[in-house]
């Protein structure tokens, strides 16, 4: 088949949204190209200063290339560069003043601010400043048009996860914004897929050839790998793995296996201890990307075993004979999910620090209220979010000790502008810290460049229907070797007004995630790398992967790529996940001598949130060092 005809077949040629006319590699810093790039993803003039004010302003109904967005990184590239200040601008000062300025817009830095007007009092002055188009850093918001409905559907973060851990002062905020917990029991319909399985598959550039085989975790591992393009060898061992109770670590107590279980991964535990050939590795390679961004190689075979049993079909074997208690594994479901994911955590923060932005004051009101993005930054409103403003400076007036106050510089619209402010928490990417604030001292600043986030992709397809899943009888996908290594229909959940999608012939959201790495190095090199493969590839790239991939996948069941795919969004999260320590890659360090605790001390009036100063990528520990930084600001005076 040509070239042309594959592209017909494959529905590059079909009319859906897409806003990829910036390619990352062509925008320049400091020219028109980056003022223009946020006003033209709305269709606005290059010259529209305030896009935010205008109504056709609202960020979550785009689609194509989205996450780190065209336009909201090409001056932190600079900065990291050290070519931004040879052709900045000299700086305007905004003559605003703050109690609080919070760099970041994201659940930390939303919740600092929500922190500190609850111990500064409703008066309290605060500006948010956000390099992105839209608030809520990873936890934004992905709306759909398809089939004459609205889909709604999360651009990162996905679920409030196992909420009965979070911190008493997560647990308080959560409780505060009014969400209730138990309501996701009855909101989020535990029996809709009862009865679809999980597939994988197996793709022959991996494999040999293109299968998809069902049944996975649900027929009998024998039954299944029966139907699989696997060596005789490689289904026994995986199947052997599976069935046995085998003590692979004897001789050894508790203490000493999980001690050894942390210095291997567990590809090597596999093959090592367990005695799989490595012709088996590939099957399991991507059962770690979801959670760390990396494969089975860069991942430690006790992470595996303590995170082992949240994936249902794909529990990661081998453990079953160790009698290691059952430590870490967690009971509450995988329920707590808003249609928007938490985004609409974030957006109920911003509903309650401005009001008028959102209406609504329920958690069911929530899921559909229109946010007004014009009134985000009112200079009648206190508290005021600053979309679209890059930082690039931040620092203390004076010597850290005795500073009274900060001056904080931003880009905006290609301009640089400065607030002052009594203090500023930066609830932004760590790494970035030492470019904003070239003052720290050296080993913070060292401790800092360490946070190396984790880059992944949140895929959505909005398709015409979901009849191919529904005849297939299957719900996830598991593609070892494909770009996106997973996909699955979305989370079904009714709330408030919205209604899930309930039947397969109406329109559906498709989650794929990618999460570019390269196996065998250290993990930090593979985030750096599947960052520059990310920032490298342009939103053409990634439609004909997905188009190509689901139509191999799911072509032999009938799904049509040119026919039944409505909208892509790519979130493209570079700077993804928070980075957390890898027992294969870190040294054991000693208590208060972790990277990120060293890096988030404060510095004159600057403090320092963001989930990445509690290692840890979720929810809770943004806000927990949401809480912690505003202490400190507090207890600065
Ligand atoms: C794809 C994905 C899925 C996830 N899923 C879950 C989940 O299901 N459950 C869960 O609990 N957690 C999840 N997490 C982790 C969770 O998203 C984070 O822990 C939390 O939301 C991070 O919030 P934050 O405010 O600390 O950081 P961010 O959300 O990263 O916000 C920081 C903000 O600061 C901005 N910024 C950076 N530099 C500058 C600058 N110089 N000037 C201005 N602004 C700047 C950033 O652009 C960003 O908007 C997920 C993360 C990702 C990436």
């Amino acid at each position: 088949m040509s070239e042309k005809s594959q592209e017909r077949e494959l529905g590059m040629n079909r009319k859906i949204t897409r806003r990829d006319f910036l390619d990352g590699t062509a925008l320049a810093v400091g020219g028109a190209v980056v003022s223009s790039a946020v006003p033209r993803l709305f269709g606005l003039s290059q010259l529209d200063s305030a896009p935010e004010k205008n109504r056709t302003y609202y960020p979550p109904a785009l689609t194509g290339l989205r996450g780190n967005h065209e336009g909201s990184y090409p001056v932190a590239h600079s900065l990291r560069d050290h070519t931004f200040w040879d052709s900045a601008a000299k700086p305007e000062s905004t003559g605003e003043t703050y109690d609080l300025i919070v760099v970041g817009g994201g659940i930390s830095g939303l919740a600092a601010a929500y922190f500190f007007r609850k111990h500064g009092g409703v008066d309290a002055r605060i500006l948010i400043l956000d390099n992105h188009d839209d608030f809520g850093g990873h936890a934004k918001r992905n709306e759909f048009r398809a089939g004459g409905r609205l889909l709604l559907s999360y651009g990162g973060t996905q679920s409030i996860d196992t909420p009965s851990q979070y911190s008493k002062v997560a647990k308080g905020l959560i409780t505060e914004l009014g969400i209730d917990t138990q309501r996701f029991y009855k909101a989020y319909d535990q029996e809709l897929y009862e009865k679809l399985g999980t597939a994988c598959f197996f793709d022959k550039e991996t494999f040999g050839e293109d299968r998809l085989v069902t049944g996975m975790g649900s027929r009998s591992w024998g039954e299944f790998l029966k139907d699989a393009p696997l060596t005789e060898k490689v289904r026994h061992d995986i199947e052997r793995v599976y069935a046995e109770k085998v003590d692979y670590l004897p001789g050894l107590s508790r203490e000493q296996k999980r001690a050894k279980l942390a210095e291997i991964s567990y590809a090597d535990y596999l093959t090592k201890f367990c005695k799989l050939g490595p012709d088996a590795l590939p099957f399991f390679q991507s059962y770690t990307h979801d959670e760390f961004c990396v494969g089975i190689d860069a991942v430690s075979a006790l992470t595996c075993y303590e995170t082992g049993d949240d994936y249902g079909s794909f529990t990661y074997p081998g453990f079953d004979g160790l009698d290691l208690g059952d430590e870490g594994k967690k009971e509450e479901p995988y329920i707590f999910h808003f249609p928007d994911g938490n985004a609409s955590v974030a957006r109920l923060l911003v509903r309650s620090l401005i009001p008028a932005a959102i209406p609504g004051d329920t958690m069911d009101d929530i899921v559909t209220a229109r946010a007004d993005y014009a009134r985000l930054d009112d200079a009648k409103s206190a508290i005021r979010i600053r979309l679209n403003s890059a930082v690039v400076k931040v620092a203390n007036d004076g010597p850290a000790k005795s500073a009274k106050g900060v001056t904080v510089a931003y880009m905006r619209g290609g301009k640089l502008q400065t607030v002052r402010g009594k203090s500023c928490t930066l609830a932004c990417y760590n790494m970035m810290i030492p470019y904003l604030c070239p003052e720290l001292p050296e080993k913070q600043k060292e401790a800092l460049h360490q946070l190396v986030k984790s880059p992944l992709v949140y895929t959505h397809v909005a398709i015409r229907n979901w009849s191919t899943f529904q005849r297939l009888g299957i719900q996830h996908i598991i593609a070892p070797g494909s770009y996106h290594t997973y996909a699955a229909l979305d989370f079904p959940v009714s709330l408030g007004e919205y209604r899930f999608p309930s039947k397969p012939e109406e329109p559906m959201v498709l989650f794929m995630l990618r999460t570019p790495c390269s196996p065998g190095l250290p993990q930090r090199d593979q985030n750096r790398m599947g960052r520059a493969e990310l920032m490298e590839t342009p939103f053409s790239s990634f439609e004909r992967n997905i188009r190509d991939q689901l139509a191999r996948m799911l072509g032999a069941a009938g799904f049509d790529p040119a026919q039944d795919i409505e909208g892509i969004t790519v979130n493209r999260w570079a700077h993804g996940y928070a980075y957390s320590p890898n027992p294969l890659f870190d040294p054991q360090w000693r208590k208060g001598e972790e990277p990120w605790v060293i890096g988030r001390q404060p510095f004159g009036r600057i403090t320092i949130a963001n989930s990445d100063a509690g290692a840890s990528a979720y929810t809770d520990a943004a806000i927990d060092q949401a809480y912690r930084a505003v202490e400190e600001v507090m207890a600065s005076g």
